[in-house]
């Protein structure tokens, strides 16, 4: 076999460490090419409805998708993937000097429970005629009520189950009746009766106190910080007001049957942002460290 030439040998050298580098971007100095090292440290599932808790050296400013993402002045910053989120997530990432570099990581699909239900009565299918106004703005207060994204960090704390019951209904799954699909189910359903009181998951601030929307009945919306949320639904009772700062563990609310709901049990759904991500992932990646109670 012929020995390489020198220059065939640097081509080789080069072309290896740029292979090797496939997330820096072409902007980025070869020196932080050749470390390699990666810029963001994840805690968290790779999986789609995962919240993820992110850090990056502080100073440091991230967007995804051209949005910005608030991070806290030691560089922690939360990341939530939606129920159909796509097999990659690529941030750019901007460090003290200005120098941006592109880091991609690769999500996982899940499996949700698909139910087909047929010969079901056509009233219970569409939404009733007469109440379209009352839902429209009944999701316009829902949506003012997430808008806002603090600068709290209540969710540092980890999280707790709001009550201990059986799980009746999990994140994901979606219903076809009729062959029509119905909008996926988001919450995680605990059986529970009615008057059972629901604990706050984690510390934050209360940004809706509502008795009575058209489909959720009595709910209740938590704003734990950096726009992640939790939401009550089908509350009989209410024991905390708008604006109030509630502690972990503290009792909020009460279990009902208020809105469209078919018995007594408490729905319990998160959002980051405008993506609506799954509380029992929650619970699993980012348990309360000394659960309060
Ligand atoms: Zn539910």
């Amino acid at each position: 076999m012929r020995r390489p030439s020198y220059s065939q040998f640097a081509v080789l050298l080069i072309s290896l460490i740029f292979a090797s580098v496939p997330r820096a971007s072409v902007d980025a100095p070869i020196t932080e090419a050749l470390v390699n090292k990666p810029l963001i440290k994840w805690h968290g599932s790779w999986q789609q409805g995962s919240l993820l808790l992110g850090q990056v050296e502080p100073g440091t400013t991230l967007s995804h998708q051209g949005q910005m993402i608030k991070t806290t002045a030691d560089g922690q910053f939360l990341f939530g993937l939606g129920r159909n989120a796509p097999a990659t997530s690529t941030f750019v990432v901007t460090d003290l000097t200005g120098v941006k570099t592109t880091e991609a990581f690769r999500v996982a699909a899940r499996n949700y429970t698909i139910q087909k239900v047929e010969g079901v009565p056509q009233r219970t299918v569409e939404p009733p005629a007469g109440q379209l106004q009352r839902i429209q703005s009944d999701s316009a207060l829902v949506v003012q009520a997430r808008r806002l994204v603090s600068d709290k960090t209540d969710f540092l704390s980890g999280f707790i189950k709001p009550l201990e019951g059986p799980i009746t209904g999990v994140y994901g799954s979606q219903r076809y009746y009729n062959g029509v699909p119905k909008s996926p189910h988001y919450g995680l359903d605990y059986a529970a009766s009615t008057g059972t009181i629901v604990k706050a998951p984690a510390a934050g601030v209360v940004r809706m106190a509502h008795n009575d929307l058209f489909y959720s009945g009595g709910t209740l919306i938590i704003d734990h910080g950096h726009g992640l949320s939790s939401s009550f639904l089908h509350l009989s009772e209410i024991l905390v007001e708008e604006g109030h700062r509630v502690q972990q563990a503290e009792p909020i609310a009460r279990v009902g049957s208020t809105g469209r709901a078919t018995g007594p049990h408490l729905d319990w759904r998160m959002n980051w942002r405008n993506q609506r991500i799954d509380p029992a992932l929650v619970l699993e990646s980012f348990p309360a460290q000394s659960p309060a109670q």
